[in-house]
């Protein structure tokens, strides 16, 4: 296998390169020759390096367009959430702030029997706030958040996987305290071993878990957290890596109302008594999150139709000229907006979480 390795090592596949950045240019060469790279990737490399003028170890030897899309596209600047935007989820969010904020806070506390697990898992239905807690975290810890979707290591980086996550966790430690998101994980830790499974992702998952234990062991304030909605398909490895699992459920029905509260009221919108917020919780059960968004989208677009039935022009229409959004544009949202999570698959995270979850 040693051979094959070595074969495919030195392919170098024909996507993402950047005119005269021909994909082989290491820093080591790049340095000698400068003018192979564009201004943005000297930019961006001048930012990476230290106070003496010279990049860090462990970006050396890495690919600059790598590092340069890391730091552009993976890297993100202004995470935006805060705690105060998340409905409901008090659990985790209490749990997150001991084992992951307070230790980023404060590192010297968080040392020996104190030292924090490094990697957090986030698992439950699609559009139930993981993401937002991931950049909530971050925000809170004022760390540089990272994300990453796994799929696209092994979609749109066929073959460059490894080297992606290598410039990913090399530009993080440059970038302490950090926090690493990597939605659908269970794309890149799956513990399915089917036939068909190349080689190359293989080579990218062992990466992945290398990396991995290089910060766990040292002293790096680096966060890794995985979210995924098919906890069931990580391995055992990618489990003892993911030392706290936690469960991001369906907004309950306070946690629904606070939601159709907030976004209205952000847009001076709401003007709903609490029997309707009531009446709409209820119609509402078994929604997401997301789902929760685009109902109150559809719902506010009520008022804005209405007004143009009665003839007045698009263009003419003052704010003045509509109605608040009320009960009634939520019960027709209701038939267009309708719940994207099956009820029989959280038995499925239910049971996960009373095996592998993080329950108190
Ligand atoms: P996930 O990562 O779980 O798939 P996201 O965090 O990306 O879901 O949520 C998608 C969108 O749904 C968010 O941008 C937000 O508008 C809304 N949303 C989901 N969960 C919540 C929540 N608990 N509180 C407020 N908004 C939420």
């Amino acid at each position: 296998n040693y051979t094959r390795r070595g074969v495919r090592g030195n392919f170098v596949p024909p996507i993402r390169s950047n005119g005269n950045n021909t994909g082989h240019t290491t820093l080591r060469n790049a340095g000698k020759n400068e003018d192979a790279l564009d201004d943005s990737t000297k930019r961006c490399m001048e930012l990476l390096c230290g106070p003496d003028g010279q990049l860090p170890e462990k970006l050396r030897n890495l690919e600059p367009r790598l590092i340069e899309h890391v730091s552009n596209e993976i890297m993100d600047r202004d995470p935006n959430v805060r705690w105060e935007d998340i409905a409901g989820l008090d659990h985790a969010k209490k749990c997150v702030t001991e084992m992951v904020i307070w230790p980023l806070l404060r590192p010297d506390l968080f040392k020996g029997c104190r030292s924090p697990g490094r990697g957090l898992l986030l698992f439950g239905p699609p559009g139930t706030g993981k993401t937002m807690i991931g950049k909530a975290i971050a925000g809170e810890a004022k760390a540089t958040f990272f994300y990453i979707s796994a799929s696209s290591l092994t979609s749109k980086w066929i073959g460059e996987g490894e080297k992606l996550v290598r410039a990913l966790f090399g530009v993080a430690s440059c970038r302490q305290p950090a926090v690493i998101f990597v939605d659908e994980i269970d794309s890149l830790l799956s513990q399915r071993k089917s036939e068909g499974e190349h080689e190359s992702s293989r080579r990218l998952k062992t990466q992945f878990l290398i990396e991995m234990e290089g910060f766990d062991s040292g002293s790096e304030q680096i966060l890794l957290i995985g979210a995924t909605n098919r906890p069931q398909e990580l391995d055992e490895a990618a489990r003892r890596r993911l030392t706290k699992r936690l469960y991001i459920p369906l907004p309950t029905t306070e946690a629904r109302s606070w939601i159709i509260k907030n976004i209205l009221e952000k847009d001076g919108l709401f003007n709903l008594s609490n029997e309707d917020t009531d009446t709409i919780c209820r119609l509402t059960e078994g929604y997401s999150g997301s789902d929760m968004k685009n109902l109150v989208k559809d719902a506010s677009m009520g008022p804005l139709r209405e007004a143009l039935k009665q003839g007045i022009e698009i263009t003419k229409l003052k704010k003045e000229d509509m109605r608040p959004v009320n009960l009634q544009d939520f019960e027709k949202a209701l038939q267009e907006v309708r719940p994207s999570v099956s009820l029989n698959e959280l038995g499925t995270y239910v049971k996960w979480n009373e095996q592998f979850g993080s329950l108190s």
